[in-house]
């Protein structure tokens, strides 16, 4: 099938594209890689009298650090997340979780804010920005205001970010001097598939090789990103031959209500779910006992 008719405008500016957004409001939506959204204006699941692309606005494209935080412009494809240095050293979860994203070709065109602001509650980088505490710089016409990830995402496909505004960057805090161990594991169907279920786990040790902070981020188990505050606390302040990790993976998946459907029933996902949740720890434990103090 064919999209029905829109008008494709290219701004080069956010200022721009904002002001496109702002002036026609419910008609307009931001087109990025167009892996997601292209397929739906293609199939007729969606219609918009406007698409805004933001691919010539290179203020979107930018990868830089600045006071303790890394900011990843929206507009940066997620190949080159994947590939980029700076992130590799500062957050290698996004650097891992790259890679299970679809295959190549759609890594190569499609970008992190398009990733976010999709939403899709199976997708890794919004469990990874969770997992982070990162924040999502969400821009109008009138100016920016910034998201923390935890209030960014409210159902299948939804976020925040309102018909006149476009996300423009990810910040993340930068990691420092802690001692950190990060890991994400799914499972899917097929290599490229979305996950039917996934986890990421984040421990920094203190000197004693106690657990400073943890964090655990759960993919594909409900109509958002999940985080496991009960289970994280659990973890605080114990070693890793003080925990019993299938024990605290039970805790992680327990509040959780993962849908049945055409891939999996919610029981499959729950039970998958709390191996991974198991195994990233294992292995997030491991990387940050071996990291220098
Ligand atoms: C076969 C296939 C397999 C895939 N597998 C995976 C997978 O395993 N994991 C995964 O995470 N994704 C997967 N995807 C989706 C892929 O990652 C998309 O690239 C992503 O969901 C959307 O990014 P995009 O840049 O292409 O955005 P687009 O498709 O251009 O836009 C998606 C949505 O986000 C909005 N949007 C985009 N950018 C902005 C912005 N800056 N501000 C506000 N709104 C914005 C658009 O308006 C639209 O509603 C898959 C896609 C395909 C086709």
């Amino acid at each position: 099938m064919k999209p029905a008719p829109f008008t494709l405008h290219r701004p080069t500016t956010v200022a721009e594209a904002a002001g496109l957004l702002a002036e026609h409001g419910d008609e307009a939506k931001p087109l990025a890689g167009g892996q997601s959204l292209v397929p739906m204006l293609a199939l007729r699941l969606t219609r918009f009298e406007h698409l805004v692309d933001l691919n010539g606005v290179a203020e979107l494209q930018s990868i830089g650090t600045d006071n303790g935080t890394l900011r990843i412009g929206a507009g940066t494809r997620q190949a080159t997340v994947g590939r980029d240095a700076t992130i590799a050293y500062d957050t290698p979860l996004l650097t891992r979780a790259t890679p299970l994203i679809g295959h190549f070709q759609i890594r190569n065109r499609g970008t992190i804010g398009g990733s976010l602001a999709h939403a899709d509650p199976a997708s890794e980088y919004p469990a990874v920005a969770l997992a982070l505490d990162a924040e999502l710089e969400v821009t109008s016409a009138s100016g920016a205001r910034r998201v923390p990830a935890a209030d960014f995402f409210t159902g299948t496909w939804m976020t925040v970010v309102e018909p006149d505004e476009l996300l423009t960057a990810i910040l993340v805090p930068q990691r420092g001097d802690a001692r950190r161990g990060v890991a994400i594991d799914e499972v899917a169907r097929r290599h490229g598939d979305f996950a039917l279920a996934g986890a990421i786990a984040v421990i920094d040790l203190d000197d004693d090789d106690r657990v400073a902070r943890a964090a655990i981020a759960m993919f594909g188990m409900g109509s958002t990103p999940l985080r496991a505050p009960t289970a994280e606390q659990t973890l605080r302040a114990y070693t890793r031959a003080q925990v019993d990790l299938a024990a605290v993976a039970q805790l992680a998946v327990r509040d959780t209500d993962p849908p049945d459907d055409v891939h999996a029933t919610g029981a499959y996902r729950t039970r998958a779910c709390a191996h991974l949740v198991a195994r990233v720890l294992d292995r997030a434990f491991e990387e940050a006992t071996s990291a220098a103090r």
